[in-house]
């Protein structure tokens, strides 16, 4: 794992082009989707919501990567 803050992410607009890491956390009876960009869901009852908040997320970023192997 690796833990690399090279400089300030608020940068609004501008996603890294890191890739996202979507997680799922569960705490008690709830479960929160996260994400490495600093995106976070609410807290879900359902494990399914929460990995749903991820798969949208991810979904939605992995739109604006084009592709490019640089
Ligand atoms: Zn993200």
């Amino acid at each position: 794992m690796k833990h690399v803050y090279s400089e300030l992410p608020a940068r609004p607009g501008a996603a890294p082009s890191d890739g996202h890491r979507v997680s799922v956390e569960e705490r008690g009876s709830f479960s929160f989707a996260g994400c490495s960009c600093g995106w976070f869901a609410p807290g879900r009852r359902s494990r399914d919501k929460a990995r749903r908040d991820a798969a949208d997320h991810a979904a939605e970023t992995a739109g604006e990567a084009g592709g490019a192997a640089v």
